[in-house]
């Protein structure tokens, strides 16, 4: 077929051993860790997660990750990231839903859906995938400039990764290079532009890169 303009080319990441997983598509589940939705003001502890969407687009694995725009209060939130296949996860590695929170809560104030506040570009930053089964327990941790701030373990979610596949798939077809975002422990707090973020998940490989200034 002949296209009106170049399509964009298939976004792809890293993984352990040289091959590119393309992507498809990204499900991310809040509310998955009873201390995050403690922590969010939430009461209901074991709630229904929430789950919501970001393009491929906002995929990056640094090392630099530009600032922003719009928001002033940016937050780091790490989560175990699954990968699919044709026959179901194949992969998992580290991910951080970065969340412009007051924008999210403008909208949860609306009642309006999130993207705003979840689903911009380098929304989502990403480590080296690692083939096999993902981990089911085991730390997850995330720091900034060495200072510890999220201090988790997989043990501690709501619901494990196969109910998480299970409720996504009541809703949608998961299909291959699908990616799954977890959810988060508690911890989650601002990022300024400079920053230098480590993230890591017992199991998997570290993620660590750094907030430049905003885009001009
Ligand atoms: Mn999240």
């Amino acid at each position: 077929m002949n296209y009106l303009f170049d399509p964009a080319p298939v976004i792809a990441i890293p993984v352990e051993g040289g091959a590119g997983f393309p992507v498809n598509r990204i499900f991310c589940v809040g509310q998955n860790y009873a201390d995050h939705i403690r922590e969010m003001g939430g009461t209901d502890t074991s709630v229904e997660p929430v789950l919501f969407m970001k393009p491929a687009s906002a995929l990056t694995s640094g090392p630099d990750v530009p600032f922003p725009p719009v928001t002033t209060d940016l937050h780091h939130e790490v989560e175990m990231v699954a990968a699919l296949g044709p026959d179901g996860v194949i992969a998992a590695g580290v991910g951080i839903d970065l969340t412009r929170r007051d924008l999210q809560a403008m909208a949860k104030k609306r009642g309006g859906p999130w993207e705003i506040g979840k689903a911009f570009d380098n929304g989502a930053v990403i480590g080296p995938l690692r083939p096999g089964p993902p981990p089911a327990s085991g730390a997850i941790r995330l720091s900034v400039n060495g200072t510890v701030r999220q201090d988790g373990d997989l043990n501690q979610m709501n619901r494990s990764l196969p109910e998480l596949l299970a409720l996504i798939g009541k809703y949608f077809t998961l299909q291959s290079g699908d990616l799954v975002f977890t959810g988060t422990p508690s911890g989650v707090g601002p990022l300024l532009p400079g920053d230098t973020v480590e993230a890591t998940i017992e199991g998997l490989p570290p993620l660590t890169f750094r907030m430049t200034d905003r885009k001009a």
